[in-house]
């Protein structure tokens, strides 16, 4: 069996794909796995049979929701692909997949080049400081525009970009080949072989004064970051290849500078070049800083190296048909083999590992040991959810957290028969366990069992899953939107609960000074009341009431939130005060608060892009405003008109088949959530009025 032993650290490779929806992602992604041997035959994302995507319903929708890794090897490196989504309403998956990357290949369509969806993501990878190489795609296509996207990616996204390729069109703009700026040739991909067979030629005369000055602008820019390189520029001399891939990998690596590729992958053009790149200019596992992490009682530190003890982190959960739960791991430091013990920090429970598996599009092979720097997927592990550290328990590690964002949108679910109950519950708990921004909850007054996640898609696409691979139907209800409460004026309220019957009395008595906090500052609470007034013993008791009172709110049961409390008076009494009775105290004084305060309802607000052929802009924009949409900003881009939006997530429901039909399904959008903001006042009566409040 081959052990993952035989790779270098130094020659692995983890990446993320990245990109805005229809970039051209999926495409690009099968040419790797078909360039590095990993599929041997090419299907076309249209067709809905490429490798990646082997969801049924992926294959239908052609977008790529579920997080798949896959192995893959080119020259003397093994490439680990993280698959990640392009859609916004999965940015809890690209999150979690960009967590443990160590570099990125970020696509950009040659034609919407940065579009704001593009952005977001970008400002993602920013934040985890992830290595990035840019990938201009769709070259192929009349309108797209090779330097104009190098300009935007430097002005929108900030960037120092360092052309590596540049175009090479005839008179109607097909696409011939690329040039290969660095060493000054024409490459060109034989149709016959699907671009396995590249060609070099000289570049064309017509060419020559665009390659030297762009090429002039790589060398001069990374001259910027190595001395010798700068030397050599300043003296007008040739800066030798080898330093010139060094200085850039370096540059690259810092996140200083990105190396720009460019081509097409639908017409197998410039793919190649770009896992070139990948090889020379991404990081290997010893080239990121080492992860920190919480010990016992101090802040540990691990690096990549085999001799250190093991330590992972599990950032995906899938219920795979045949070989049960997978759980896809990142391996930090150490080794683990089958048979091996693990502890997992995050629950403080021991599991053993009976299968490692390195992870291929649509099949797996079997490992017998996985080590620092690897990504393969473990069975075994019960017990282990996204975002456990899995340690060696004689050295115990606990990661960071993956954070992720709550739901903002539910639906009520039901089963077709009361029988089927059980296996919706079922089917629901166990996607639940795969995706931590998907949750369920029963609601005891109306009796339903409630769905919540991200967005409308998102949920649909859930739904969908139950029926497909757990053969459970479900009824569906109206999406509905995760409404928050909040105070908006600061009150003092007095409660006080004080029993006289027979024998022990009951007393308890306190002030609370309930104030607005900013958006997004969450739920706090102060104890500034003295000693004599209420002792310590009873915060506890006063707090777990505030905190558990907030989670359904006056207005009409939503959770309150951006509010704080602070305990500042009160009384006891030595004998008759007890916990309860300080409980019934708080609860009295909160709903004292709840009866005479002034509460607000929050909403989610959307924020993104709606592109639209120029001749569907009126309608576009008038529907907006019926959504209560808000126009920020309005760009024009060749035959498109771009409109920068904000829009409450209530408004967007159906917002998908409504553009579609206005625009004969010629315009796109991406939306998401991006803040909390005051419903108008008559909508927020209308609302309360429909909870039935
Ligand atoms: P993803 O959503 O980013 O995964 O994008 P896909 O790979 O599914 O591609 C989106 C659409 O763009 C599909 O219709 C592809 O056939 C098309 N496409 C992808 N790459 C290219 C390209 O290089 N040139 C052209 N003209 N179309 C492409």
């Amino acid at each position: 069996m081959p052990t993952s032993l035989d790779v270098a650290l130094e020659k692995v490779r983890n990446i993320g794909i990245i990109a805005h929806i229809d970039a051209g992602k999926t495409t690009t992604t099968e040419r790797i796995l078909y360039y590095t041997g990993q599929i041997h035959k090419m299907g076309e994302v249209h067709e809905g049979d490429t490798e990646m995507d082997w969801m049924a319903q992926e294959r239908e929708r052609g977008i790529t929701i579920t997080s798949a890794a896959t192995t893959c090897a080119w020259r003397d490196c093994t490439i680990n692909i993280i698959d990640t989504p392009g859609h916004v309403d999965f940015t809890a998956e690209v999150e979690r997949s960009l967590r443990v990357l160590d570099g990125g290949v970020v696509i950009f369509s040659g034609v919407e080049m940065v579009e704001s969806q593009s952005e977001t993501v970008w400002r993602q990878a920013d934040r985890y400081r992830i290595p990035r190489i840019a990938f201009v795609n769709k070259l192929d296509r009349a309108e797209a525009s090779y330097a104009g996207t190098l300009a935007m990616i430097e002005e929108r996204l900030g960037v120092r970009a360092v052309p590596l390729v540049l175009p090479y069109r005839d008179e109607e703009r097909r696409l011939l080949g690329m040039i290969d700026l660095v060493e000054r040739q024409l490459l060109v991909w034989r149709g016959e072989t699907l671009g396995a067979v590249v060609e070099t030629q000289e570049i064309p005369d017509a060419l020559k004064e665009d390659v030297e000055r762009f090429r002039g602008m790589a060398f001069e820019r990374v001259a910027e970051i190595d001395d010798r390189a700068m030397e050599l520029f300043v003296e007008g001399k040739e800066i030798p290849t080898d330093l010139f891939h060094d200085a850039l990998r370096r540059g690259c690596i810092e996140c200083k500078m990105v190396p720009i590729l460019g081509g097409s992958a639908a017409q197998n053009q410039g793919v190649q070049p770009l896992l070139d790149a990948v090889v020379r200019y991404l990081p290997s596992p010893l080239d990121v800083p080492p992860i920190h992490g919480h010990g016992v009682d101090r802040e540990e530190v691990r690096h990549a190296d085999l001799a250190e003890p093991f330590s992972a982190l599990a950032f995906k959960v899938v219920t795979d048909r045949y070989a049960g739960r997978l759980v896809f791991i990142r391996v930090y430091s150490g080794t683990l083999s089958v048979g091996g013990h693990a502890f997992n920090a995050t629950s403080s429970t021991g599991l053993r590992v009976t299968k490692i598996f390195r992870m291929h599009a649509n099949r797996r092979t079997s490992i017998e040991q996985m080590q620092a720097g690897d990504i393969v997927a473990i069975v075994g592990s019960q017990t282990v959810s996204t975002g456990d550290t899995l340690c060696d328990k004689s050295a115990p590690i606990l990661l960071e957290k993956i954070n992720f964002p709550e739901p903002v949108v539910f639906v009520a679910v039901e089963p077709r028969t009361e029988a089927e109950f059980d296996e919706l519950l079922d089917g629901l708990t166990k996607l639940a366990n795969e995706d931590p921004t998907f949750h369920i909850r029963t609601d005891e007054t109306m009796n339903q069992t409630i769905i919540a996640g991200m967005g409308e898609l998102h949920l649909e696409v859930l739904v969908r899953r139950l029926r497909e691979e757990f053969g459970v139907f479900a009824h569906v209800g109206q999406p509905q939107v995760a409404y928050r409460e909040t105070l908006s004026e600061a009150i003092r309220v007095e409660g006080r609960f004080s029993k006289q019957a027979g024998g022990r009395g009951q007393y308890g008595h306190v002030i609370l000074q309930l104030r607005p906090l900013l958006r997004e500052e969450g739920v706090q609470f102060e104890w500034s009341v003295k000693a004599e007034e209420i002792p310590k013993g009873y915060r506890t008791s006063i707090e777990d009431t505030w905190r558990a009172t907030l989670t359904n709110g006056p207005l009409a049961g939503y959770p309150l939130v951006d509010i704080g409390a602070a305990v500042v008076g009160g009384s006891f009494h030595p004998v008759d005060s007890s916990d309860i009775a300080f409980r019934a105290a708080t609860s009295a004084a909160l709903h004292k608060a709840y009866d005479e305060g002034v509460f607000d309802l929050l909403e989610p607000i959307m924020e993104g892009e709606v592109i639209t052929p120029g001749e569907y802009l009126g309608e576009v924009m008038e529907d907006l405003a019926r959504r209560r949409g808000e126009i920020r900003e309005l760009q024009s881009r060749e035959t498109v008109q771009i409109l920068v939006v904000s829009v409450p997530l209530a408004e967007t429901f159906g917002y998908a088949t409504r553009l579609r039909s206005l625009t004969q399904g010629r315009a796109t959008y991406s939306l998401r959530v991006v803040r909390y903001d005051t419903v108008p006042e008559g909508l927020k009566e209308q609302i309360i009025q429909n909870r039935g409040y």
